[in-house]
């Protein structure tokens, strides 16, 4: 593959004109929508709006005149179209960590009894997932058992109440079989629950059909919703009217303004609203999710999210045969090589001995190519991971990626002393 291979697969991309969707600088190659997401172009103008018109000029009569009681869930219906559930069963709202909190709890509630006593995890999961579990696991006289991925199903035992996984791990890009852990985690009689913070927007998914319990995801990585942007989260309607809200906020009841001293929950989804939402994150986070959706046209037959699919899968494979063909040696891939088991993302190491992930990773930002670095532990390396997010990016892109990481090796440029100094945010 060369450089007019990927212009010519650029030409032919049914996809390409959605780059137009977004204010990307100038001499930039993103290669980090896996993060935060990019500014779609949409975006300023509809939250000067939201400011100007909405809250300077309507005031409080916006939260009826604008929309802005029912953002939560009109966004909810968007997401539930990217993510295979249907309209009324999910709301924007919160961040992962504290939607997280909120369906572990109700999850905890259904399925734990005195024998069950287990909160089944992978081990590279997501620290926050880990960290939110470790503590609702005290407080609650539950175990976090952390396994690796490949023993997760032979440790569904009669024992474990909830598995928690995230579909597609942050680190490695590795992505999980959602049906059959589902349908392994009923079989042993737990309910499963799912992160889909690097799923949404990036891979499909069918929550209704794997038939899982419980969903939430990301608002800022690839709905591009902005820095901080609300969250979502589901819940699969045989749990409705049933599913315990630990944070019984006035927004979760079921008459909010009948301001009544007793708590009663909203019975579907809406009880997972807990207090005032960020309407102005809200209306920038509808940007986002339009930015994915407006690749749905282009789905044809084939359902949600297979366009966008076919090209995170094909500009994935290109970067991954230009870095095999022209950094012979370097680098090792942690991220699976097959389709099934990747979300959209790859991920390199250095080959054995190799050390400077860090350095390289900052040399190349330096060259306007923004991954990012994940350090390793004692049993994962450090790595560099590199999200493709088929919205904007082109092959010619990756072409050019790989062509700067080429160049960083030339005269040691990587071993720079400011390429090599840690920055807060990796
Ligand atoms: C990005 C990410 C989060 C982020 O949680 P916040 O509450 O938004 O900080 C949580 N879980 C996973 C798996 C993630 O990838």
């Amino acid at each position: 593959m060369n450089l007019d291979d990927c212009r010519r697969l650029d030409a032919q991309d049914p996809l390409a004109a959605l780059r137009d969707q977004f204010i990307l600088p100038e001499g930039v190659i993103y290669l980090d929508g896996n993060s935060l997401g990019v500014l779609p172009r949409a975006a300023p103008a509809r939250i000067a709006q939201v400011v100007a018109e909405e809250w300077g000029q309507g005031l409080i009569r916006s939260w009826n005149t604008a929309g802005w009681f029912d953002l939560p869930q009109r966004l909810g219906d968007k997401v539930a179209r990217l993510i295979g559930a249907a309209p009324g069963e999910v709301v924007c709202t919160d961040s992962t960590s504290i939607n997280l909190y909120k369906v572990l709890f109700a999850a905890l509630s259904q399925a734990g009894d005195d024998k069950r006593r287990v909160v089944l995890s992978e081990r590279s999961n997501f620290p926050t997932d880990l960290y939110i579990a470790e503590s609702m696991c005290r407080e609650r006289g539950f175990r976090l058992e952390l396994v690796e991925a490949d023993a997760l199903a032979s440790a569904l035992t009669d024992e474990v109440a909830v598995l928690m996984l995230t579909h597609v791990n942050y680190r490695t890009g590795a992505m999980h079989d959602m049906k059959a852990l589902t349908e392994r985690a009923h079989a042993a009689g737990a309910l499963a629950l799912w992160d889909l913070a690097h799923s949404a927007g990036a891979v499909p998914i069918a929550l209704n059909d794997c038939n899982a319990d419980y969903a939430i995801g990301c608002g800022y990585k690839y709905l591009n919703g902005g820095p901080g942007a609300p969250a979502f989260v589901w819940v699969h309607t045989r749990h409705a009217g049933q599913f315990e809200q630990p944070l019984s906020g006035w927004w979760g009841h079921a008459a909010p303004f009948e301001f009544n001293p007793h708590y009663r929950p909203a019975p579907g989804i809406a009880r997972y609203l807990c207090g005032t939402q960020p309407i102005v994150s809200l209306a920038a986070l509808e940007c986002g999710i339009d930015t994915v959706l407006a690749a749905a046209p282009f789905d044809g037959d084939h359902g949600s999210m297979a366009a966008l699919r076919a090209k995170s899968l094909a500009l994935t494979d290109a970067f991954i045969a230009l870095v095999e063909a022209r950094c012979p040696g370097r680098f090792s891939l942690v991220t699976p090589r097959a389709h099934a088991e990747r979300g959209s993302q790859v991920c390199l190491a250095l080959q054995e001995g190799g050390s400077g992930a860090y350095a390289i990773v900052q040399a190349l930002i330096a060259r306007g190519v923004i991954g990012d670095f994940r350090a390793g532990d004692s049993r994962m390396p450090d790595i560099l991971r590199f999200g493709f997010t088929p919205l904007y990016l082109r092959f010619e892109d990756v072409w050019n990626a790989v062509e700067h990481l080429v160049q960083v090796f030339a005269d040691d440029e990587w071993k720079r002393p400011e390429f090599n100094q840690k920055l807060a945010v990796t």
